[in-house]
């Protein structure tokens, strides 16, 4: 089975590679290559008696085309590995730490474009080289003269190889493509393609017109010249005339580089090129030396890469889920895949009109997105790749749980299972109730409370509290000991102190949400006195409008309803609300603030929850009232909003400095 797999990913990467660098015209993302190519890693880790020795983990780039002379790198000129998240960027500090104890770093922005060696003799150009193989690269010294970035002349007479990109900028791409628009011809994929594909043309003509650049970065011989410090090198690169890129930004420690990733993060938009990521590189040149190779790439540095919000994966199943008002969502049950910073695999399709909208089917490859903190979705259907095994979606007419038959309502595109007692909703329902904005029972996975039902000892949310009863019998279940049952049994018990807004929220309450049982609680004080609140005084609450209001009166006018809150009552929960917690951060009291883009070190949910617990308030849109806005990568239209109101930017990094405060 593993090895079957292995199989299938080194033909996929093979396939990939080959595409990538000989023909310059890839069909897969970057990101599902670099899936692949994580996944036989670890498997190869995993299992190392199944490596084979060409395995595409350790080679470098693609073959070498025959119709270029071939030129033997002096020096292998390697790849480099990849890190994917601030976590993976701590563990390359950690194991950098373990040969050197201080390391200082030199951060750059990691151009998409295509690697070059250009040699010089007595300060003239002599040849340019393809990375190739790491080893034996193709002689493009005839399209490499045309670049204009690439000096033919260095200011001293010096005999040097230098290491860079060559690279097409954003401008020159778009003319291109206007172009190639208007005479129908077919438009180049991205820039890096487009570089690549104009610089390894035999002709010269092609890359004269093309108008490509280059940034040199490194020189694999820099000691020779008396230079001690990566940083070193670059600025005898630019002394020599040669263009070096202008954002590189010497460290002091890893904080440094975190809080470099994360500015160009979020303003890698405003550069004229295209950058897939981040270098590291240790800036101490006998601290390399000390740090060495691999085979593939060199110890003292690493690439981090940007987060995709959007992906390529493929479906491999359409389900159905019973949320707990008894919605029916197709979903998507897709190969794993990373997308904005964690791995996905499951895909919502939202309902039967999103699906036949986008005609997605099974085995299609689609585009999945994920930004913020959103459920990840399907967007689009990749369908240039279809291949004759796709299978058409179809809706269900009845709930795949009860059976009961799904109704269709007016003027709506979701069916809903109606029967109130359907297990997947009632199991939603306490899933909803443990869940962290709710009564946050940690402790309790979906399983478990699935696996509590249909043990018949969970059915409502009062026998979360009666729980303690069955404790011996809950720790013979399979998986369960004293201790975590214990643990469990202790987390319910804390709950009951809960404040009245999370409580609010876990019942359930058609329409309240988290934000809206903040308002109610605060407003009410207690339960006794929300649950005998009119429709006319609720709707005079700020923030509160007619649906929310009716269907609050409608909750606690059930008398299902008011016998729940009875028992819970009984079990000595908590029905008041205890106001926000003080703590000493002045900083943010009071203030107001807004969160968008992806967020590396903690959810939206967690920042927010920090804010509100140090005295400060958070919305969804940016005004001149706003505060701040908090920033993680691939941000929308708020971070433009803000800089156009000039409303202070924070990103993770520097927040969790002023909280630190
Ligand atoms: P890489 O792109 O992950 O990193 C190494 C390269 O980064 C270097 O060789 C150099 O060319 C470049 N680079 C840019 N700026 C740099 C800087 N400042 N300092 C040092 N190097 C810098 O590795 P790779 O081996 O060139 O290519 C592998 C990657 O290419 C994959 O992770 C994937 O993203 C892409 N790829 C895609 C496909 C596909 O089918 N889509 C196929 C093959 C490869």
């Amino acid at each position: 089975m593993v090895e079957k797999r292995m199989n299938e990913l080194i033909e996929l990467i093979k396939r990939a590679n080959y595409e990538y660098y000989v023909l310059d015209n890839p069909t897969i993302s970057d990101q599902e290559y670099d899936r692949y190519m994580q996944e036989l890693i670890r498997l190869e880790n995993d299992n190392p008696s199944l490596v084979v020795d060409n395995s595409p983990t350790k080679l470098i780039g693609g073959k070498v085309i025959d119709q270029f002379s071939k030129v033997i790198h002096q020096i292998p000129m390697l790849s480099l590995g990849n890190v994917f998240n601030e976590s993976e960027i701590i563990a390359f500090d950690e194991r950098i730490k373990k040969e050197v104890p201080n390391p200082r770093y030199v951060c750059e922005l990691k151009i998409d474009g295509l690697a070059v060696s250009l040699i010089y003799k007595d300060g003239q150009l002599v040849k340019g080289v393809t990375r190739g193989d790491g080893v034996v690269g193709e002689d493009i010294t005839h399209n490499v003269v045309t670049v204009k970035t690439i000096p033919k002349q260095l200011k001293e007479k010096i005999d040097i190889e230098v290491r860079g990109e060559i690279y097409m900028s954003k401008k020159v791409f778009n003319k291109i493509n206007e172009e190639r628009s208007k005479e129908n011809l077919a438009l180049l994929a991205n820039p890096r393609n487009a570089a690549a594909g104009s610089i390894r043309q035999l002709d010269s003509k092609v890359a004269a017109k093309r108008d490509l650049d280059c940034f040199v970065y490194h020189m694999p011989e820099a000691t020779k010249y008396n230079i001690n410090s990566h940083y070193e090198t670059i600025k005898y690169m630019e002394k020599m005339g040669l263009t070096v890129n202008p954002n590189i930004k010497k460290v002091e420690d890893i904080n440094g580089v975190l809080e470099f990733v994360s500015y160009w993060s979020l303003n890698r938009e405003s550069l004229p090129y295209e950058i897939d990521g981040i270098v590291i590189k240790v800036d101490d040149i006998n601290d390399q030396i000390k740090l060495g190779y691999t085979v593939k790439y060199p110890k003292w540095a690493t690439a981090y890469k940007f987060k995709a919000t959007e992906v390529t994966t493929k479906i491999k199943d359409i389900i159905f889920t019973i949320g707990r008002t008894g919605q029916v969502t197709p979903n998507a049950v897709l190969e794993p895949v990373r997308v904005a910073g964690s791995v996905v695999s499951k895909a919502t399709l939202h309902n039967e009109d999103y699906v036949n909208e986008r005609d997605i089917k099974i085995n299609d490859i689609v585009v999945v997105r994920k930004a913020g903190d959103v459920i990840p979705e399907v967007v689009s259907v990749v369908k240039e790749r279809r291949d004759g095994h796709e299978i058409d979606f179809k809706m269900i007419d009845k709930c795949p749980i009860c059976d009961s038959k799904l109704i269709r309502k007016e003027n709506m595109s979701a069916y809903y299972c109606i029967n109130e007692n359907c297990d997947a909703k009632r199991q939603e329902g306490l899933i909803h109730f443990v869940s962290r904005n709710a009564m946050n029972i940690e402790g309790f996975g979906d399983r478990i409370i699935e696996d509590f039902y249909n043990l018949g000892y969970l059915k409502t949310i009062d026998d979360f509290y009666n729980l303690h009863l069955y404790k011996e019998k809950l720790m013979e279940l399979e998986g369960f000991g004293e201790k975590s049952i214990g643990n469990l049994l202790e987390n319910i018990e804390n709950s009951k102190n809960n404040s009245l807004e999370k409580l609010l929220f876990a019942l359930g309450i058609r329409h309240v949400g988290s934000k809206t049982a903040k308002v109610l609680a605060a407003h009410y004080k207690n339960i006794d006195e929300l649950s005998t609140a009119t429709f006319d005084e609720l709707i005079n609450i700020k923030d509160i409008g007619e649906v929310i209001a009716r269907s609050v009166v409608n909750y606690f006018h059930d008398e299902e309803n008011s016998k729940l809150i009875n028992k819970l009552k009984a079990h000595n929960l908590n029905m008041n609300y205890l106001g926000q917690t003080k703590t000493n951060n002045e900083l943010l009291v009071n203030k107001t603030f807004v969160i968008t883009g992806t967020l590396e070190s903690m959810t939206r949910d967690e920042i927010s929850d920090l804010i509100i617990l140090n005295g400060g308030n958070v919305t969804n849109t940016v005004s001149k009232k706003t505060d701040a806005l908090i920033v993680g990568s691939n941000p929308g239209s708020k971070y433009e909003k803000a800089k156009e109101l000039n409303v202070t930017i924070l990103n993770e990094f520097e927040f969790r400095n002023l909280i630190k405060k």
